[in-house]
């Protein structure tokens, strides 16, 4: 058995044009377009290479892109006096801080600044907290795409046993309370957890995002299981996931990378964008 592979870069090809087309349709009926200001801080290019397909892709879905780039030794107050700015600027429905800031900042506080009806990126703890109660608010992008493509591969993922391996705050820990939204049952693995071979053997959905080259093998995988990974790691075969890519054999269908879950982070956020300048101007998107 080979595992179908999961074509997250059409996909988010298909959802960047449904972007566009809900763009459109806020422009003409608010008479502006949705505004997405994306904030970096200091000279890293990996940072730098980020914010700028970002502003392209926003361009691109037809949107305003507001970029902001300050140098790295930026101050606090600086930055928190631009982030108060954008959120009392009628043009700007969503805001992005690229993280990781410079050491000396408070990212924290600087994400707690800004306003959660404009936070497309999903990480103020408000926004955490309407998605663990079930809330409308937003929700982070690459956990949002990682549902996206499980819902289109699987359709009703409800009674499912999902496992994600990672806990952290922008992809683990709101993925598992995405899954249980759609009724899964979810583990969440980590750093500590024991025996983690034979808790992934149980998951009919295993999300990866460890950040360990090929860390996921074959022999953890129960047949015909559902894989995504969120991984990301440089090394010297090049780009590679968390999950070896030899599990395809024992997998029903899983996520390549590049080409999975890479491409819908940024065509969720500006999904996200496009939402919350409909909510503002009170416009109810057709699709
Ligand atoms: P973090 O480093 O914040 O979290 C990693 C998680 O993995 C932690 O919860 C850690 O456990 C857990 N972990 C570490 N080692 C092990 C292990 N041996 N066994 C089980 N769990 C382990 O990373 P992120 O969540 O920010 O990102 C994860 C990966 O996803 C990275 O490769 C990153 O580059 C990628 N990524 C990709 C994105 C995309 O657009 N495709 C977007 C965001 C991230 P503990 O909490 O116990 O330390």
């Amino acid at each position: 058995m080979t595992a179908r592979i999961i074509d997250g870069k059409a996909f988010a090809a298909g959802l960047r044009e449904r972007v566009a087309v809900a763009a459109a349709e806020v422009a003409s009926i608010a008479k502006r377009k949705p505004g997405l200001a994306v904030v970096l801080v200091g000279e890293d290019p990996a940072s730098a290479v980020y914010v700028r397909s970002k502003g392209k892709a926003t361009v691109a879905a037809g949107m305003e892109s507001f970029e902001h780039r300050l140098p790295a030794d930026t101050t606090q107050e600086t930055l928190e006096a631009l982030v108060d700015r954008l959120n009392a600027d009628p043009a700007v429905d969503g805001i992005l801080v690229q993280l990781p800031l410079p050491g000396h900042l408070d990212e924290s506080a600087i994400i707690t600044r800004i306003n959660p009806d404009k936070d497309v990126d999903g990480f103020h703890p408000v926004n955490a907290g309407r998605l663990a109660t079930g809330l409308e608010g937003f929700v982070p992008c690459t956990p949002l795409g990682c549902l996206m493509l499980l819902r289109d591969v699987l359709g009703d993922l409800s009674g499912r046993q999902a496992v994600v391996i990672g806990r952290s705050n922008i992809v683990g820990k709101p993925m598992a309370q995405l899954l249980i939204g759609d009724s899964c049952t979810v583990t969440v693995a980590h750093s500590r957890t024991r025996d983690l071979p034979d808790v992934v053997r149980r998951a009919d959905i295993v999300v990866a995002a460890v950040g360990r080259a090929k860390m996921v093998k074959p022999e953890w995988i129960k047949p015909g299981a559902t894989l995504i990974d969120v991984g990301i790691n440089r090394t010297d075969d090049g780009l590679v996931g968390d999950i070896d890519p030899a599990c395809a054999e024992v997998a029903g269908a899983m996520t390549p990378v590049p080409g999975g879950v890479g491409p819908m982070t940024i065509a969720v956020l500006l999904r996200n964008t496009v939402v919350s300048a409909a909510r503002r101007d009170g416009v109810t998107l057709s699709a």
